[in-house]
């Protein structure tokens, strides 16, 4: 039998302008989810190369050229930046469906819509944003001209996750820019190149080299040396909550500023006077989107007990029909699990549902794609009579598994939901807008959606309660994570025995 290799496509890091190998002249290799076999090999950094990202980073900060420019002229570079997207779209789409296996439904209807919406509107926020407030005259404790300005926070480092690198990405890259920061990114391992395209078509449109950087490699040692460098002085991390804590650690030995996007377990509220015809598509909309690979997923459902068997029997059947393949046919609904890590995590899970005796109505195994037999394919699965103490109930999944439990009444269902350490997203399904209104109000996390799920817009804020994380990303509420204030006094009182100080510093005067 004759081998053939194919040779793999190579991708440095992206510094200062140009793609770059690592210091050490290492790579490493990135799978393809679909098919389990290696797609590409990409520069492993080391702390070598993050010291060179950051100072090239801070050399561009200081230089004044991008932080100082006007919010009118980064703007153009912004909207040109989008328009570079736009125009990569195709190639973009394909680096994202090939690393991370969304399907190419999400990727063209949403993913890139999401993120050039996002830049296009973060760069008019920017525009409207205000830079500096003048305070209202007051005598006490001495008449002055007092201004509060927003400054650039400098050199921000941003950690992404690999469900979503494109959108996670854009979420810290776009408020960071637009306020004139510099910043580096460090792209989750399984998903780095559709990141390293953005940095190099953010060049292309006229960003300064040096002010948006990426650094590829693992995180336990690449993403450390990032959290940890003196030249950071922000951090925007989206992932698990395990890391999330460990970064917060990290930041406080240098007193950095944090924001953390973690993990989720979102309760969805079901109510008797629901239209199920639109809630059972919603809720598994809700659940299988990116096969359960959402921090926002509404994973565990809480259903009145009016209604329950009906329910429970119409999402199993259902979910049974979601097409599960390759991602890049249009008809496909549920790609492909991550990794192979991420698929034995799942299906441990699976197992654990099972021997904690909740009752599998959907589901519940590796799926077979005929074509993709490497892949990391796992059915929609469902479990129904689940205790919210159970362990497939509490923790993050991140995989198709939907928990559905039974509430007597809409009190019990709202004590469920808030039973969790997290806090990132719920929902509720009523026709009864008055009652959707009291569930959203009792949920405590920090997106709420009433008859819908998955719902982004470039001006609503995005982040978490509880353990979910702090500070918040998207629009305008973004804009202030990546700016510091300042307060500037200027005295109004000119003559020197007029001043509170003078008593104490000249004392035979006074
Ligand atoms: P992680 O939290 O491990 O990784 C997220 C990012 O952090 C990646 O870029 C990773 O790099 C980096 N990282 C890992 N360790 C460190 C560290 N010590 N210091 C700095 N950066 C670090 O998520 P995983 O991808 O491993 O997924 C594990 C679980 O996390 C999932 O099963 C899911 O429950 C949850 N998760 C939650 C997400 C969310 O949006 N809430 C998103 C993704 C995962 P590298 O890729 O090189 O390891």
């Amino acid at each position: 039998m004759v081998m053939t290799t194919v040779k793999l496509p190579e991708y440095g890091m992206f510094i200062d302008g140009e793609y770059t190998p690592a210091e050490s002249g290492e790579m490493f290799e990135v799978i393809n989810p679909a098919n389990g076999q290696p797609c590409a090999r990409v520069a492993k950094s080391d702390a070598r190369d993050v010291d060179r990202a950051l100072r090239s980073a801070r050399r561009a900060f200081e230089s004044g050229e991008w932080s100082r420019a006007k919010p009118d002229e980064r703007a153009k570079v912004l909207m040109r930046f989008a328009d570079e997207i736009v125009a990569h779209a195709q190639e973009i789409a394909f680096l994202e469906i090939l690393t991370s296996g969304a399907t190419v439904r999400r990727v063209s209807n949403a993913d890139l819509l999401l993120i050039v919406d996002l830049l296009q509107q973060t760069a008019k926020f920017a525009q409207e944003y205000e830079y500096a407030k003048t305070l209202p005259l007051r005598p006490f404790p001495q008449p002055s001209h007092n201004q509060v300005w927003r400054e650039p926070v400098g050199v921000c480092a941003g950690i992404t996750a690999w469900n979503y690198p494109l959108i996670l990405a854009m979420w810290k890259l776009a408020p960071a820019l637009a306020m004139g920061n510099s910043i580096v990114i460090k792209p989750a391992s399984n998903t780095p190149l559709s990141t390293l395209k953005l940095a190099e078509l953010a060049v292309k449109a006229g960003l300064p080299k040096g002010v948006f950087n990426v650094v590829t490699g693992p995180g336990s040692s690449v993403g450390e040396a990032l959290v940890t460098h003196p030249e950071v002085d922000k951090i925007a991390f989206t992932g698990s909550t395990q890391v999330g804590k460990r970064i917060m650690q990290l930041a406080a030995q240098g007193v950095k500023r944090v924001t953390l996007e973690l993990g989720g377990k979102s309760p969805a509220i079901v109510l008797p006077d629901v239209d199920l015809d639109l809630a059972i598509p919603g809720i598994l909309f809700g659940v299988f989107l990116h096969s359960g690979q959402v921090c926002e997923c509404g994973t565990r459902v809480i259903v009145h007990e009016a209604i329950y068997e009906d329910v429970v029997q119409r999402l199993a059947e259902t979910a049974s029909r979601i097409r599960i393949g390759n991602p890049l046919d249009e008809k496909v609904g549920m790609g492909p699990i991550i990794s192979e890590t991420q698929l034995k995590t799942i299906l441990g899970y699976i197992e654990s549902g099972k021997q904690e005796g909740a009752r599998l109505v959907c589901g519940g195994s590796r799926a077979n794609v005929p074509g993709l037999e490497g892949g990391y394919f796992v059915e929609p699965t469902i479990f129904a009579d689940v205790d919210n103490r159970m362990k497939i109930a509490q923790e993050e999944i991140f995989g198709p598994v939907l928990a559905v439990m039974k509430a007597k009444d809409v009190d019990e269902a709202i004590r469920l939901a808030n039973d969790t350490v997290y806090g990132l997203a719920g929902g509720v399904w009523s026709r009864d807008l008055n009652q959707a209104y009291r569930v959203a109000r009792e949920i405590r996390a920090g997106t709420i959606w009433v008859n819908d799920w998955h719902m982004f817009r470039s001006d609503a804020p995005f982040g978490g309660y509880k353990m979910s994380g702090f500070g918040r990303e998207i629009g305008r509420y973004a804009l202030d994570e990546y700016t510091q204030l300042k307060h500037v006094h200027a005295s109004l009182v000119h003559e020197v025995e007029n001043r509170h100080w003078y008593s104490i510093v000249l004392p035979d005067r006074a």
